[in-house]
């Protein structure tokens, strides 16, 4: 049913002002994806699949994990930095950090789908044991995304790799990644 037909035809119980309802309405139907990662940092692979993301979802949620028991080449403000300045422009996508299990974070944000995204055949096998982990656990599904040809080279760890030995690192990485 369209809204304002319903809207014509509901009378507000007094503890809901038209607003908040119509907030309400929204939120359950719009359809919010997760995107979960350790972005250390944001590559370009990781850009084309939130904005893939955008076009399929209302709303993407980069989560940056936070796993006190891993190394991390840049701290956690400035991963976060990196894509929020990414994404400046794009009110569709919000940044946030987290701890714990990605499924909680969804019921937390009411988010009703984790994205990923799959480079190759050993990316699908890790992935497919998280996914049906997740499944057991929750109704969440996951989607995939393939990798466009262009960035499925490209992964974070290259990033580190190419920085430490001082090469080029900017063709991977999107222009808000810069490292002094
Ligand atoms: P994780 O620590 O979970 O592997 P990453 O930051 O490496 O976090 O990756 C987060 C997500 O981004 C994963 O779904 C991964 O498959 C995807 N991803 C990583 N690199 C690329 C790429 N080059 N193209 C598309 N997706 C990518």
């Amino acid at each position: 049913m369209n809204i304002k037909n319903y809207l014509n035809n509901y009378s507000f119980p007094a503890h809901l002002t038209e607003r908040s309802f119509v907030e309400a309405y929204k939120t359950k139907r719009m359809k919010t994806a997760v995107f979960p990662g350790s972005f250390d940092p944001i590559t370009l692979g990781h850009y084309d699949i939130i904005k893939r993301g955008v076009s399929l979802f209302d709303k993407v949620i980069v989560a940056i994990g936070v796993n006190a028991e891993k190394k991390y080449m840049f701290p956690l403000e400035e991963r976060l930095r990196f894509i929020q300045e990414a994404f400046a422009t794009e009110p569709k996508v919000e940044v946030i950090t987290y701890e714990g299990l990605t499924i909680d974070l969804c019921r937390k944000v009411g988010a009703g789908f984790i994205l990923r995204g799959l480079r190759n055949p050993a990316d699908f096998e890790f992935e497919k044991a998280i996914a049906h982990t997740n499944r057991q656990l929750s109704k969440i599904e996951t989607v995939f995304l393939l990798t466009a040809a262009s960035t499925s080279y490209i992964s974070s760890s290259i990033v580190r790799d190419v920085l430490r030995h001082g090469g080029d690192y900017t063709i991977l990485v999107p222009d808000s990644v810069r490292v002094k």
